[in-house]
């Protein structure tokens, strides 16, 4: 019986200061806001995204959850994790044929109920009808938006942005001049949006090629919490699309992390952080500026990646 508001989440915010020669050297200040330490299981923004959502279905009664992603999802490892630790039972939808990788055994052994829709049946998740059948067969179940999305995920990740002060004063900053986080669908990046309410800007990182699409996305969002749209910037850090992995791409991420103390994930955070180095380098962050860098997590599903990433390195 879920009887409570899902607040774990409330766990202490971790910030911790970021030291790189190319930081150093352009006297740039960055802390991480360690996201992906925010709780063993439910890992970094998705749990923020998530919050509102099983909020909601608790109060609907919903038996259970239903959401979509790849074998790869850090969206349906925290889902299937909440799951299991709530009280919800969990049925994901992926995409693709059958396979084993260390996301999908994890969603087994939190009991996620898998369905297999290959790429054409992914696909049509967008049309409509599409949820009319799942919705049968799993009578009451609520349905989360692909993500975690939705302005309830982008609500769930503003409440962050409250807690910062306190949080700061651990690595005795009181204040910052500028947020960067990876944006995938753009909602993390829009809650936060929505937190400053215009007290600092915000740059997310494209995880995917640019398109209109996150744009488009972050606006929507912003119109529904009644704010204007703005306040934000958006750059693409893709590097040639979401998920390609390259050699520089490899070495940066674990020299980063050797040399900064920060493990990092090679579809956003270590993408985010070659596009932070980028900007830094090419002079347009100014000498003083104080990043506060979202770590958004994601660690789980580098998992299946590692093998690929040393061959980048090592041939
Ligand atoms: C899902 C994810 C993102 C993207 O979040 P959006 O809200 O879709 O922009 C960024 N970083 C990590 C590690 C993620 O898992």
């Amino acid at each position: 019986m879920i009887s409570e508001r899902c607040v774990a989440s409330d766990a202490p915010l971790i910030l911790q200061r970021l030291h790189l020669d190319w930081l150093q050297q352009a006297a740039v200040d960055v802390v991480v806001l360690r996201l992906d330490l925010v709780d063993p299981e439910l890992s970094g923004n998705k749990w923020f995204k998530l919050v509102n959502h099983l909020d909601a279905a608790r109060r609907a009664g919903a038996p259970g959850l239903i959401s979509l992603g790849g074998p790869h999802s850090n969206h349906l490892h925290a889902l299937a994790a909440a799951g299991h630790r709530f009280g919800f039972a969990t049925v994901g939808l992926l995409r693709g044929h059958e396979q084993d990788t260390p996301t999908v055994a994890d969603l087994q052994a939190w009991g996620m109920q898998i369905h297999w829709l290959g790429y054409g049946g992914f696909r049509a998740r967008n049309l409509p009808g599409f949820w009319q059948p799942w919705q049968q067969r799993h009578r009451g179940y609520y349905c989360i938006p692909e993500g975690g999305g939705g302005l309830p995920g982008a609500l769930g990740c503003a409440e962050l942005v409250p807690r910062l002060p306190s949080a700061l004063a651990a690595v005795g900053w009181d204040d910052y001049d500028a947020v960067w986080l990876a944006a995938g669908t753009g909602t993390t990046l829009a809650g936060l949006v929505i937190g400053e309410a215009g007290r600092h800007p915000v740059i997310g990182a494209l995880a995917g090629p640019p398109s209109h699409a996150v744009d488009d996305h972050v606006a929507v969002l912003l119109a529904q919490a009644g704010v204007a749209n703005e306040g934000y910037e958006l750059l693409d850090a893709s590097r040639g699309g979401f998920a390609r992995f390259d050699k520089e791409l490899a070495q940066f991420m674990y020299t980063a992390e050797r040399d900064g103390g920060v493990p990092l994930d090679p579809i956003y955070t270590a993408k985010t952080m070659m596009a932070l180095r980028l900007y830094v380098e090419r002079g347009y962050v100014a000498a003083g500026t104080r990043v506060l860098f979202v770590h958004t997590g994601g660690l789980q599903g580098r998992r299946a990646a590692e093998s690929q990433l040393h061959k980048l390195i090592h041939g």
